[in-house]
């Protein structure tokens, strides 16, 4: 998911939709704006992208206030459905407030069966709505009831609160998913990637530091403490290889730059293969396929047409129609690939259904040999911190060997960068190659998940 904020701000309804739309990428399910700040708090929220939900009658009439949250969704864990969409505004002992989250609560399930026990009532299957009920329930200043009740949730969870006209933003001790601090004029910006930030206006200023909690109201930081200390930060590398977007910033470095950068090890990886042209997959594969050519010498080429107004609807096509939705989406140009050996470049391979299609329609339209190449290791395990990857048993790599694979694909060779080239390509400096989350690639995962998470 993404998740953004704005406070002290006349426009914050339109630059908090701005915002979800540079964010969009993370979610397309469903979108929501949480306003205060003036009138008394409200939310719209829908199914669907950010450009239908949104348009200039809502956000300028129905939406008026000053600090705003907002939310853009894709599921994970629970059920995708309207009562699941973010942010959750609740009225509580302490007021109105809502709350929009990117992660997945590890311990949902445990606290859940407290609260229950206690009374609590819950209308939705989304892990969120416990931390409202931890929020309902606690006692003290705003921030020591945010406080005392992240300290009770385990996993992986930024957040973005809203109460009257004070924003807060907080980030789990582990830093799994990632909540920058911005600025633009006088108003405060929290949001998931610097890119919303400057697509908005406005500057970057640092990361919300994991187990972080910052306080703002009226354009001033009136409080920043860390509520939880964890051995070390887990920061989800996966973020860098596929979720974000390549102008965000990542450990001091661009996204662009970290795949770039895997795109350079690959090849450092792959001397060996000779080829006529390396081409990427569209788009996460596009910056490490421009590493690679520039490392290897190798020609780049773009030999895939992509449309972008396919939805995810069209995706349950009958056998005889199987290479519609790969063609429909991705076109590969003939005059590109035909009789040619390629270096083909990807980010990752999940399920391995949709490379497998895309290396069909490359044969089908002449190419000679496919070298398949990817900017991460063997996914092995599924993620329990809020990536969609699915169960172990749908992993592709996690069941087969890679011999199994380069037969299942029908490629000529296959090529995952090293772990150790990835956490290299993540990092600015050599210090800082401590700090990353790979559990999918190694199966070591840096919390207790209990059963259900
Ligand atoms: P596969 O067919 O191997 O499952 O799909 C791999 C493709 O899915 C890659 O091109 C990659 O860009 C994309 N992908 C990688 N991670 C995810 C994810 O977490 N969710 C979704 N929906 N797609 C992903
Ligand atoms: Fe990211 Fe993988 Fe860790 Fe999930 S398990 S947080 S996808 S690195």
């Amino acid at each position: 998911c993404g998740i953004i904020g704005i406070e002290n701000n006349e426009n914050a309804a339109v630059l908090a939709s701005a915002g979800l739309l540079t964010l969009q990428h993370r979610g397309e399910e469903s979108a929501g704006i949480t306003i205060s700040g003036r009138e008394k708090m409200r939310t719209f929220k829908a199914m669907g992208l950010v450009s239908r939900i949104f348009n200039e009658e809502i956000l300028l009439n129905k939406l008026p206030g000053t600090v705003a949250i907002g939310h853009v969704r894709y599921t994970t864990s629970s059920k995708s459905s309207l009562i699941n969409a973010q942010p959750f505004q609740i009225n509580c002992i302490h007021g109105n407030i809502s709350v929009a989250h990117n992660g997945n609560i590890t311990n949902f399930s445990k606290i859940k069966e407290l609260l229950l026990k206690k009374g609590a009532i819950f209308n939705h299957t989304s892990d969120t709505e416990i931390l409202l009920h931890l929020i309902a329930m606690s006692k003290g200043s705003l921030t020591d009831i945010i406080a005392n009740s992240l300290r009770k949730l385990e996993g992986a969870f930024s957040l973005v609160i809203l109460k009257d006209r004070t924003l807060i933003g907080a980030r789990d001790s582990n830093g799994f998913r990632p909540l920058v601090l911005g600025k633009i004029d006088n108003s405060y910006i929290i949001s998931s990637e610097s890119a919303a930030v400057e697509v908005i206006g406005g500057k970057y200023i640092r990361d919300v530091k994991p187990g972080e909690i910052i306080v703002i109201e009226d354009g001033q930081i009136k409080k920043s403490l860390i509520y939880k200390k964890t051995k070390r930060q887990t920061s989800c590398i996966f973020e860098q290889v596929y979720f974000s977007r390549p102008d965000s910033i990542m450990f001091e470095q661009t996204v662009k730059e970290a795949r770039v950068k895997m795109g350079e090890y690959l090849a450092q990886q792959m001397k060996n293969i000779k080829a006529d042209i390396v081409m990427p997959v569209p788009d996460t594969g596009y910056f490490a396929a421009l590493g690679f050519s520039r490392t290897s010498g190798i020609l780049f080429e773009n030999g895939f047409v992509r449309n972008h107004y396919v939805g995810r609807s069209f995706i349950k096509p009958s056998q005889n129609l199987r290479n519609l939705t790969a063609t429909l989406k991705l076109r590969p140009i003939g005059e590109v690939v035909s009789g040619k050996e390629i270096i083909l470049i990807d980010d990752s391979i999940v399920r391995g259904t949709t490379s497998k299609r895309l290396i069909n329609v490359l044969k089908e339209a002449g190419a000679k040999k496919i070298h398949f190449a990817l900017s991460c290791p063997t996914i092995i395990g599924p993620c329990y911190y809020g990536i969609d990857t699915p169960s172990k048993e749908h992993l592709i790599a996690a069941n087969n060997s890679v011999e199994k694979i380069i037969k299942y694909l029908n490629v000529d060779s296959l090529n995952f960068l090293s772990l150790d080239n990835l956490v290299k390509a993540c990092s600015s400096d050599n210090k800082k190659s401590d700090v990353f989350c790979v559990a999918c690639f190694t199966g070591k995962y840096p919390t207790k998940i209990s059963k259900s998470a």
